[in-house]
């Protein structure tokens, strides 16, 4: 074969193995229930499915058929303890997962307070004073378990569908907020709830969409969101918050300005003497003390009235990115989610996440990194030839 003929061959087959390079799973780390600074869980198998339990050295199978499917898990100094009917384990953390050590179905519960039904493997530390529960899901069942959490009855499918793109990007771009994992279920990273059932909005928003992120200079975007903006959406640097490698530009968002959502609360002077209007870390450090309704959003102004400060404002969420309500209305009037996405996030793309290289391989991605990935896999395979 000639040099030409052989590049020539080479050249197809590179290409082939990019196109045919499906989405590849990814597993994110998520820390649940960390609101309720649990000291104690109840972790519970469904029906048809089998839980293997690892405490330490031991472990034991909670299973419905079996007529023990039920572990009560409580934090006992530096310890975990597992009590399982009448047997007591304790070790310096526990693992859940299924017979073939991989995800599983599973109920977690913060007795008194809150269940949820998750997909994946568990984990449960110590902390400092508390247990933390990790969840390893895959990216798409993430995604889905965003969507879900942040959508309402009637949400048009395209809104939907730009939301999962939102919620993906942001869980491929925006680790590195938590020490023990990637992030947590809270609006802090992305409200995450219970995974969708497969035949609901939320769940087909999620599967239609699989694998696309938005990119900007072909990089995935940590893409911001918020529930409803003041008629223009902000940058981070009108906020107060360092630059983000997004510019996140103002966009005119039609629907907020001609509807604005508004509210009004009332703060003691106290609670309310470090807070600075267009301030999103002011902001926060208030809604951590008081509540996510005590000042909603960072679009207000402040009266006295008495010894209390009354605030007004419109919108919901610190007003960044794209907003949910204007995404809504886009779709109602018939764009669909990459028009809502090229309104929200100018001067970006939106990119399939592909191959071994996933987090760096992009659809669109430049030649020489394309090339990169493409000579990745050729290697990969011409090992495994030699080795048969
Ligand atoms: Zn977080
Ligand atoms: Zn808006």
């Amino acid at each position: 074969m000639t040099g030409r003929a052989q590049m020539k061959n080479t050249t197809t087959f590179l290409a082939l193995i990019l196109v045919s390079s499906a989405a590849v799973a990814q597993d994110l780390r998520i820390g649940v229930f960390g609101l309720f600074h649990p000291r104690e869980f109840t972790l519970s198998a469904p029906a048809g499915s089998a839980l293997v339990v690892h405490a330490g050295e031991e472990s034991l199978v909670l299973e419905g058929s079996s007529g023990v499917n039920l572990a009560h898990i409580r934090l006992h100094g530096d310890h975990v303890v597992l009590e399982v009917g009448t047997r007591v384990l304790s070790a310096s953390e526990c693992t859940v997962n299924s017979r073939k050590n991989g995800p599983v179905d599973f109920n977690l519960s913060v007795p008194g307070k809150i269940t949820r039904h998750y997909r994946g493997t568990l984990e449960v530390e110590t902390g400092l004073q508390t247990l933390t529960a990790v969840v390893t899901m895959d990216l798409e069942t993430a995604v889905g378990s965003v969507v879900a959490a942040e959508s309402t009855m009637g949400t048009p499918s395209e809104a939907l569908k730009a939301l999962a793109v939102a919620a993906r990007s942001y869980f491929i771009a925006g680790k590195g907020r938590h020490r023990d994992f990637d992030f947590c279920d809270t609006t802090h990273c992305q409200f995450l709830r219970e995974a969708p059932e497969g035949n609901t909005a939320a769940a087909k928003a999620v599967s239609s969409t699989q694998g696309l992120v938005i990119a900007y200079q072909s990089k995935p975007l940590a893409a911001m969101y918020t529930r409803s903006c003041s008629g223009r959406t902000l940058t981070p640097a009108e906020l107060g918050l360092p630059a983000a490698s997004y510019p996140y530009y103002p966009v005119d968002c039609k629907y907020c300005r001609e509807h604005p959502s508004r509210w009004q609360s009332r703060l003691s002077a106290e609670d309310a003497a470090t807070l600075k209007s267009s301030n999103e870390s002011a902001r926060l450090e208030v809604d951590r003390r008081l509540g996510w309704s005590a000042v909603p959003s960072n679009h207000f102004v402040m009266r006295k009235e008495g010894e209390q400060i009354v605030l007004r404002g419109i919108g919901q969420g610190h007003g960044i990115g794209l907003c949910q309500a204007g995404a809504q209305a886009m779709a109602i009037a018939g764009a669909d989610f990459r028009e809502i996405l090229a309104h929200y996030y100018p001067n970006t793309v939106i990119v399939t996440l592909r191959g071994p290289c996933s987090s760096a391989l992009i659809s669109c991605c430049s030649a020489r990194r394309a090339a990169a990935c493409a000579g990745l896999l050729l290697q990969r395979l011409e090992l495994s030839h030699a080795i048969e």
